[in-house]
């Protein structure tokens, strides 16, 4: 999950008049900018956007023009820009384009930019389908570009017992309103598939062998050693892949978490550190 710069309004704009300087579509350049409009000043809202003003016919097209267009200049550039994690869900692959409100319901986003997010595959297809807002106002997805909550710690991983069985849980982060929390707990609900839940297991599972490595040659692992590699690695992803990718919501979850703590410190302990 990342706040990223919105796509140029005004390449999308140029790309409608294009679009509708096809006589198909001449007629109905006004309707169609003044959706465009709305969807900017709504900042993607779904509870906001009235859905599609134009025949039915006519959408299922509309739907088709991303398909035929997809691979024109404007989409690959947003399909391989560098990001550090999905701005979706926060795994660390990317490289689909997500159709941010989907194309089945709202045609007529089909091909603009400010309603293509870069995202991993799962986000563009399987985890999140064509979910896109809830049963009440605060929930519908967090827009990475027009919300700027992403900026901010979105979420962290609850890690439930028993520890040699753990089972991970995504969490708001508290220090949200309740409404926000809300809407961050509708985003996690939908964009974090069972690859999230073999990540965590992974880590969780690796975690000790890490301490052992890191901590002490030595000796007992303290408590103290496994807070201080915690707050070296949620740094680390904070650089490398943001403070709302995977791993750093898993590291920041384990920093509040000291029974966790507890136990990798005993596991690290009877571990022997690995030759690097
Ligand atoms: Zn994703």
């Amino acid at each position: 999950m990342i706040a990223l710069t919105a796509p140029s309004s005004a390449e999308d704009d140029a790309y409608l008049n294009k679009i509708c300087a096809e006589p198909a579509w001449s007629s109905y350049l006004g309707l169609w900018a003044s959706c465009y409009h709305a969807y900017r000043v709504h900042g993607g809202n779904p509870w906001s956007i009235v859905g599609s003003k134009f025949p039915a016919a006519l959408g299922t097209v509309q739907q088709k023009l991303y398909e035929t267009r997809k691979s024109v200049t404007r989409f690959k550039n947003l399909r391989s820009q560098q990001v550090a994690s999905c701005p979706m869900c926060g795994s660390s692959v990317t490289g689909t384009l997500d159709h941010f409100l989907p194309k089945e319901t709202f045609p007529e986003f089909s091909v603009m930019a400010a309603n293509l997010v870069p995202a991993c595959t799962s986000c563009n297809s399987s985890v999140k389908g064509s979910t896109y807002k809830g049963e009440s106002p605060e929930e519908w997805l967090i827009h990475p570009y027009f919300d700027t909550l992403a900026n901010s710690d979105l979420w962290e991983i609850r890690i439930i017992q028993p520890y040699p069985a753990a089972r991970f849980e995504a969490i708001p982060s508290s220090h949200h309103p309740p409404s926000v929390q809300k809407r961050i707990a509708f985003h996690l609900k939908y964009v974090l598939g069972e690859q999230f839940q073999r990540a965590c297991t992974n880590a969780w599972a690796t975690l000790p062998q890490y301490m052992r490595t890191m901590g002490p040659t030595a000796g007992p692992i303290s408590v103290a050693d496994i807070h201080a590699e915690l707050i070296k690695l949620v740094s680390y992803h904070y650089i490398t892949t943001g403070r709302n990718a995977w791993l750093a919501a898993f590291h920041r979850g384990l920093l509040e978490d000291l029974p966790a703590q507890a136990f990798v410190a005993a596991k690290a302990t009877t571990l022997t550190r690995l030759a690097l």
